[in-house]
């Protein structure tokens, strides 16, 4: 599929306005292929990924950026984690014998919250913001986490299919510093007559185009007035993390005790990785090599 797998970003060359298309194809294949999601959850899931990524490029971070959403409903717990490389991986739970039916945002989860956290790798900062989960959509839910922690405008379009995720974003960023005073005036009328067209424009654009379209088709039906500069594609993939040093450090979190009844109950221990479904079997002997390796003790992590 042309323009699989890409973040694409581009400018607006006469305004202050940049954006982003991020189309996801195998990589998002990849993330569902070991989950039996009901429509809802995995198009929710297929959105929330895209949303990831267009936040992911927009900030400035080396590590790993955790979306996590939690909330009482039927989807009670979502989690997707992007590095700065654009690799990804996620995975939703949902309760209930019945699969949600369609329902809003806030009916499937509930209300509760979303919690994006963002660590570099050296561990040298982490910031954590927090976003109540309301609105309908959840493009209004990532507009409103904008809003509070970039203060820069910024709207959304998501969209997810079995075959495909995609989320284009556009921001207005600060106009040009070192102006007078009735530069700075004029230029912001401007700015937000500018923004207001860019948003009218692209509040054409239907979820199926979005999924559809490569990038350069995208941004040419619907801004073809505007001059668009837009960049050369970077990749987007699915990567997991899980590996035996880190489901070794989760078992050790757990206590010998613990490890030990697991064992006298099925005779191993076997740790299934939710985000890629890779199992870590662990028999009499390697359980343990876990509590007599001096290695230090890991923090435990949900569902990795
Ligand atoms: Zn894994």
């Amino acid at each position: 599929m042309a323009d699989g797998d890409t973040l694409r970003r581009f400018l607006f060359e006469r305004f202050p306005v940049r954006g982003y298309v991020v189309h996801l194809d195998a990589s998002w294949r990849a993330l569902i292929e070991h989950h039996d999601y009901p429509p809802l959850v995995r198009d929710t899931l297929g959105e929330t990924v895209a949303a990831t990524m267009l936040l992911a490029a927009t900030l400035k971070f080396e590590g790993l950026l955790t979306l996590q959403m939690q909330g009482p409903g039927p989807m009670h717990l979502l989690v997707v984690q992007a590095t700065h490389r654009m690799a990804v991986r996620g995975v939703a739970r949902w309760r209930g014998a019945e699969p949600p039916a369609a329902a809003s945002l806030e009916a499937l989860t509930g209300g509760g919250q979303v919690t994006v956290t963002v660590e570099n790798a050296d561990r040298s900062s982490r910031y954590q913001g927090i976003v109540p989960l309301a609105g309908a959509r959840l493009a209004d839910c990532f507009e409103s986490y904008f809003a509070q922690s970039e203060q820069l405008p910024t709207r959304l379009w998501l969209a997810a299919t079995p075959e495909r995720a995609a989320g284009l974003l556009l921001q207005r960023l600060p106009s040009g510093a070192s102006a007078s005073a009735e530069e700075i005036e004029h230029s912001a009328a401007a700015g937000d007559e500018d923004w207001n067209r860019v948003l009218h424009l692209a509040a054409t654009l239907t979820p199926t185009e979005l999924a559809a379209l490569p990038a350069s088709e995208l941004l040419r039906r619907l801004f073809h007035e505007e001059d668009v500069r837009l960049f050369e594609p970077g990749p987007v993939f699915f990567q997991c993390t899980c590996s035996r040093e880190r489901v070794s450090g989760i078992l050790r979190s757990l206590g010998e005790a613990e490890v030990r009844d697991i064992l006298a109950e099925r005779g191993s221990v076997e740790v299934t990785c939710e985000f890629c479904n890779r199992s870590w079997r662990y028999d009499a002997v390697d359980a343990a090599g876990l509590f007599t390796d001096a290695g230090p003790v890991q923090g435990s992590r949900a569902l990795q």
